[in-house]
């Protein structure tokens, strides 16, 4: 059976540590879409981690970690990640590089940081890892996919080719250095000798693991919000963040995921630019950023400060619903034991009219947030392990939360570590 974990909000929900929790029982654990342009952050016995690219199994002996067609693979990236872990005393993980995984090339990431340049102010706050130019090529048909490494000649007709195309743009939009045939050449052959020995026919290689009664976990990376079609366009990233892109970006059959575990964080955070209706400001904003996560609010790629916010009811309702919810795990409430009150936003305000269905993206700009304030519980939350011995009025938000969103909260983290879970039984 397949197992999803998902993000309802702008990402940064705590996805990497319930899926390194859930980890202990699964087999497989698969990235299906996404790049290096955002991070999980894991704490873990063996210390605390960013990963950009690994699926966060990678700290298991049991499991096999996959890296799915859908993903931007930046394998330099990879490759320094994998190395990374094993300096730290980690066993060198079992992995798969699906055959069909296309490859985030040294240009992507050269293009998107000239156009961030060309946008100037008006930029969508691009991580510029890439990950735009990599999918608009891919969907253009100009992108490498690993299974081609192997075939000299006719890589290199089309190298030749695209280098056509890219030195047009290089040269009169961006006015930069053109590429050269050699390098891309060159770049591609060291590719090859780095992903050769993991190269996979992944989907058979899950269509047999499941046959075999095995347990797969889909790791999601960012959140509902950032999903291309029904997340806050244009200010979204460029694959689907959703759990049913997990079938496409695995290569398994959609009736297989049979949980879907959606990630909501007990208040906001969002990096880059775009509408953010529950957003705070000045030194509320600075407080909750620096109590923030595990460490505070600064994104594991770019070390960036999130902008933060209350929790948005109208937006993780939406992005629980887009998911296909079966579970909620509401992550990182113990930050939010420092507060008296507590603001949730529970509508927004469009032209004067309260709505709570989450709006496309014209009218969210127009949003303002209607807030319900609920009372605190002033103590730190950390260590309880069972939800009865959770404070009353931490239950009482949590159960607040639980009606609003309409979907079962069947797990509340309390803490960055795997043990700090309470599980509901719903
Ligand atoms: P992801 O991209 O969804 O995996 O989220 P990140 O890793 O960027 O952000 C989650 C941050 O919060 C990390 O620093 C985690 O270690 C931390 N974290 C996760 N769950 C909890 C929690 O319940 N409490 C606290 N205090 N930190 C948490």
């Amino acid at each position: 059976m397949i197992k999803a974990v998902v993000g309802a909000n702008w990402g940064d929900e705590g996805k990497g540590k319930i899926t390194d929790m859930l980890g202990e029982t699964a087999d497989i654990i698969v990235r299906f879409q996404g790049g290096a342009n955002a991070g999980h952050t894991i704490v873990n016995n063996y210390g605390k981690f960013a990963l950009h690219t690994l699926p966060s199994g990678v700290f298991y002996n049991h499991t096999t970690s996959v890296i799915g067609n859908g993903v931007a693979l930046n394998i330099p990236v990879l490759f320094k990640e994998i190395q990374s872990i094993v300096d730290k005393g980690v066993p060198m993980p079992k992995i798969k590089v699906s055959d069909r995984a296309q490859m985030v090339m040294s240009y992507h990431i050269l293009f998107d940081q000239y156009e961030e340049e060309r946008l100037a102010g008006k930029s969508f706050g691009s991580t510029k890892s890439g990950i735009a130019p990599f999918y608009s090529d891919k969907y253009a048909k100009i992108g490498f996919q690993v299974s081609e490494l192997f075939d000299e000649e006719r890589l290199k007709e089309k190298v030749e080719n695209i280098c056509e195309k890219k030195n047009v743009m290089l040269e009169h939009l961006y006015h930069k250095p053109l590429l050269k045939v050699e390098d891309i050449m060159e770049e591609l052959r060291t590719y090859r000798e780095m992903v050769e020995p993991y190269v996979c026919d992944v989907s058979l290689y899950l269509w047999n693991a499941l046959k075999e009664g095995k347990e797969i976990l889909l790791e999601g990376q960012l959140g509902s919000l950032k999903d291309p079609d029904h997340g806050i366009y244009p200010m979204v990233t460029s694959s689907s963040t959703l759990a049913a892109y997990g079938a496409i970006g695995a290569g398994v059959p959609p009736y297989e995921i049979k949980q879907i575990i959606t990630v909501c964080k007990a208040y906001s955070s969002a990096v880059g630019a775009g509408a953010f209706v529950s957003e705070i400001f000045g030194e509320e904003a600075d407080e909750l950023r620096r109590r923030g996560g595990d460490g505070g609010e600064f994104g594991a790629t770019t070390g960036r400060p999130r902008r933060m916010g209350w929790f948005d009811v109208v937006a993780s309702k939406y992005g629980c619903r887009i998911q296909g919810t079966t579970d909620v795990a509401f992550t990182v409430l113990d930050v939010l034991g420092y507060l008296e009150e507590i603001p949730v936003c529970i509508g927004y305000e469009i032209d004067g009219e309260v709505t709570t269905e989450f709006p496309v993206t014209a009218k969210l700009e127009k949003a303002k947030p209607v807030l319900e304030v609920l009372p605190g519980w002033n103590c730190d939350i950390r260590g309880i392990r069972t939800y009865e011995d959770l404070p009353e009025n931490c239950r009482k938000y949590i159960e607040f939360v639980e009606e609003k969103l309409g979907f079962p909260i069947t797990m509340v983290s309390n803490g960055p570590g795997r043990e700090d879970i309470i599980y509901r039984n719903k």
